[in-house]
């Protein structure tokens, strides 16, 4: 891993290994395979940043499960904008389903707000969370998470599925936004 990367205008130093990651998405998944014996789940993944999370994590579970997709974005650049944009809808019936929802990061915690009532419609059996990294100091709208990766500072974050204007999905470790320090003002002499 690369202690230090550059993606477009900005720096990004290491931050989480791909030894880190994969050790908690096996742990992740042996606990999902543990608590959903004989129920065969529907892992449901957030695209886009989500997609090697959801990959690696299908992987981890034993058993038989079903995989689908959803397309939301709500981030441009580094900012979010505020607004959930559904890009491609669902294409399975949720009904009567067990849905794992899985999603790489929770920031203000607006898209899956924003989401769930949407899949609460849709009459599943049971709805519970996994999603690799949550921001606990800039979450708005909390939710109980039943299966977390890791905690991290508000800081933002490329790599393993996440992007930063379209580049960084493809590492397979995680990186964080160099921030630059500010200059001290110093006495003239
Ligand atoms: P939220 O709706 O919780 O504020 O933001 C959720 C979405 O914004 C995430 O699914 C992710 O796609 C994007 N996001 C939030 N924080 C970051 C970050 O630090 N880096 C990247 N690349 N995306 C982020
Ligand atoms: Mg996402």
């Amino acid at each position: 891993m690369a202690d230090k990367i550059k993606l477009h205008d900005r720096t990004f130093k290491s931050y989480l290994s791909e030894d880190r990651i994969q050790e908690r998405v096996q742990v992740l998944g042996l606990k999902i395979s543990d608590d959903y014996q004989d129920k065969q789940p529907l892992f449901l993944s957030i695209l886009n940043g989500s997609f090697l999370f959801a990959a690696d994590l299908v992987r981890a579970f034993e058993g038989d499960c079903e995989v689908s997709f959803v397309k939301l974005a709500s981030y441009d650049g580094l900012k979010s904008k505020g607004k959930i944009k559904k890009r491609i809808g669902l294409e399975v019936d949720l009904k009567d389903r067990h849905v794992i929802l899985v999603e790489d990061i929770i920031d203000s915690g607006q898209t899956l707000h924003e989401f769930l009532p949407d899949l609460k419609k849709m009459k599943p059996a049971s709805i519970s969370i996994a999603v690799l990294l949550l921001k606990p100091n800039s979450v708005k709208y909390p939710f109980d998470i039943e299966y977390l990766g890791f905690e991290i500072p508000d800081k933002f974050v490329v790599g393993y599925g996440m992007d930063y204007d379209g580049l960084g999905r493809n590492l397979p470790s995680i990186y964080q936004l160099k921030t630059k320090k500010k200059k001290k003002k110093g006495k003239k002499k």
